[in-house]
């Protein structure tokens, strides 16, 4: 039986995972679907403390797997999709596989948010849609493409791909952005950077070969629908958090984020498991205060753990 599981190899979870080793708890590190989490799909992160100058999101990623492997955190690829907890151990399930343990920190994260409109999952990965503009950027070299949501990640994507493409056409629903100051004012002032204003995309069209050639907008206020060409759609509106194991394990909220104890920020109703980082925050979903909880998640468990013993 292992001492400590941390599900996830996000800031959340790789932090977990230093102050777990330090504390000699010799944890295993399950990475999921995407390792390193979302900071690997970002560009630069500017606002991590430490990086006056920012840091490339997947370099920071792996300085924090070497920081938590460096003091013994071991890390294993194994997507749990089954969990049973009690009070004296807990199982986790990756398909045939099994996990027993005596703790568990869950940091599971978020995973982008689709439109669920026609044409995007056809286009979906090669064919022209897509949630990350880091990695899939350059494949759109002199190209128009489409943005579509209003917060600090469309932001940061439209801003993005003006390195590469010949014309970014950001389309939000609303008449302002919900992006932070800064960022709303540098893509307001991108000269490459066009934004449509309350309008909503009702489909996503294919060429001949299945690739994306245009989209239908409609605008919200006037219903009046129209196309905008373009040969790339990155899409990014927001996450969903990645919870789906926990439904009816423990209690999540009306948009599937894990719903700490009364009193904590990481501490759930069940003793010995911990939630951090995106899986469990709706509010900030920072990278430092992933760490944060990542941190507080770790430290708790370890006291939990010693009064085990
Ligand atoms: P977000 O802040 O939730 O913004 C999502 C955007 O997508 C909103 O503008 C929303 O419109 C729009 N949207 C949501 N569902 C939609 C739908 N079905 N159809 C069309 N549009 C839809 O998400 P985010 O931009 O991913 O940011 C998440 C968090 O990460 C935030 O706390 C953000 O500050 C942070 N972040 C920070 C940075 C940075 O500091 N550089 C970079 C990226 C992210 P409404 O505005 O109308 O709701």
């Amino acid at each position: 039986m292992e001492n400590i599981i941390i599900l996830g190899t996000g800031c959340a979870g790789f932090t977990a995972g230093i102050y777990t080793a330090r504390a000699n708890l010799n944890p295993l590190i399950l990475e999921g679907k995407q390792p390193g989490g979302q900071l690997t799909t970002t560009s630069e992160v500017e606002n991590f403390p430490g990086f006056p100058e920012g840091v490339d999101g997947f370099s920071l990623m792996d300085q924090l797997r070497k920081q938590a492997t460096r003091f013994g955190a071991r890390v294993e690829n194994a997507f749990i999709d089954k969990v049973t907890f009690n009070q004296e151990s807990k199982t986790l399930y990756a398909g045939e596989k099994q996990f027993e343990t005596k703790a568990v920190i869950i940091a599971t994260g978020a995973a982008p948010r689709l439109l669920g409109i026609p044409g995007e999952m056809e286009m979906y990965g090669g064919k022209g849609v897509t949630t990350c503009a880091t990695c899939d950027g350059a494949f759109y070299r002199d190209m128009e493409v489409v943005v579509i949501g209003g917060g600090d990640s469309a932001c940061e994507e439209a801003l993005f791909l003006t390195r590469f493409c010949s014309k970014v056409t950001l389309v939000h629903r609303r008449n302002e952005l919900r992006a932070s100051q800064i960022m709303a004012e540098r893509t307001l002032n991108n000269e490459k950077i066009n934004v449509v204003w309350d309008s909503g995309v009702k489909e996503i069209l294919p060429n001949e070969d299945g690739k994306v050639t245009a989209i239908t907008i409609e605008n919200l206020l006037t219903g009046q629908q129209s196309q905008i060409s373009c040969k790339g759609v990155f899409i990014a509106i927001g996450h969903v958090p990645n919870t789906k194991p926990f439904d009816g394990i423990l209690p999540l909220d009306q948009n599937g984020y894990l719903v700490p104890e009364i009193g904590s920020q990481v501490k759930t109703e069940i003793p010995g498991v911990y939630v951090a980082g995106d899986c469990a925050d709706h509010v900030f979903r920072q990278a430092i205060t992933a760490a944060g909880m990542g941190c507080q998640a770790a430290i708790e468990a370890e006291r939990w753990l010693a009064e085990l013993k």
